[in-house]
């Protein structure tokens, strides 16, 4: 039997042994193709939310799905906006259709405790209409009801860990777009990716509490993110990955009725 935490690297023998019984979680991470500055690709949101669930996985005996790779639009406030060349995105139809397919997928095979991960600030209430619709479909076809959990991966840090990384004042994860949040966060898992020469260090983007469309391209700082990178470090990534593992898998755990997580190693 081969082993991987990352279900496409399994046979498919594998891979039904491995969710026999149904017990195992399967963690989907969501990420985006979208424009993060300068510094950082265009696919931060993918790496960052599988590797988390590559970390937290390893402690609760689950298996990551394959990402979904691209994301609801960026929003101005949030992500720099959809306007910007190379960030390429879905109709948020789209990504409630993906969403709820793959649902029903994992539960056509057998999967009885389902994650979505979600590394993109503006996916989540889509992924929550996917798996609300999917769950009514099995329900009113009297088929088994999987218990699916999402969330998004920086809700997970802590207010210590915040005051710690973020001296100068924490701008808010909305805004935590190329900042250092994920810089750092790249530095530490993806470190060829990155090139630090390239940040910007504006100053945190100071946009209106609303939205007008069609967006006004000139409010979205030129670097492309929200806030500055140049406080990242891979020290601060190591810090902040260590702290969302520590707290998502008691939360997995809990919600998905796991065993308690096995020691490193014998997964
Ligand atoms: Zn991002
Ligand atoms: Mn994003």
């Amino acid at each position: 039997m081969r082993t991987s935490v990352y279900m496409e690297e399994l046979d498919a023998f594998s891979y039904r042994e491995a969710i026999a019984g149904g017990h195992r979680p399967v963690i989907i991470p969501v990420g985006s193709i979208e424009q993060h500055g300068p510094h950082l690709p265009l696919n931060v949101d993918v790496l960052l939310s599988r590797a988390v669930s590559g970390e937290v996985a390893g402690q609760v005996r689950g298996i990551v799905a394959p990402p979904i790779t691209y994301g609801y639009k960026s929003q101005q406030r949030s992500g720099g906006g959809n306007h910007l060349a190379g960030t390429t995105s879905l109709d948020g139809g789209t990504l409630i259709e993906i969403a709820r397919t793959l649902v029903h997928e994992f539960a056509r095979h057998g999967v009885s405790r389902l994650v979505f991960l979600n590394g993109h600030f503006e996916n989540y209430q889509f992924l929550y209409e996917g798996v609300d619709l999917a769950l009514r479909d099995l329900e009113r076809a009297g088929a088994a009801v999987p218990t699916v959990m999402l969330l998004s991966y920086w809700d997970f840090v802590d207010e210590p860990t915040i005051e710690a990384l973020y001296p100068e004042g924490f701008p808010g994860w909305d805004v935590e777009h190329g900042g250092v949040l994920e810089t750092s966060l790249m530095l530490h898992l993806h470190p060829h990716l990155v090139d630090m020469a390239a940040a910007s260090d504006d100053p945190p983007a100071v946009l209106p509490p609303y939205d007008v469309l069609p967006v006004k391209a000139d409010r979205t700082p030129p670097s492309g993110c929200l806030s500055p990178a140049g406080a990242a470090t891979a020290e601060k990534g190591r810090i902040l990955l260590d702290a969302v593992r520590e707290a998502m898998v008691p939360a997995l755990t809990a919600e998905l009725g796991l065993a308690v997580p096995a020691p490193a190693g014998t997964r």
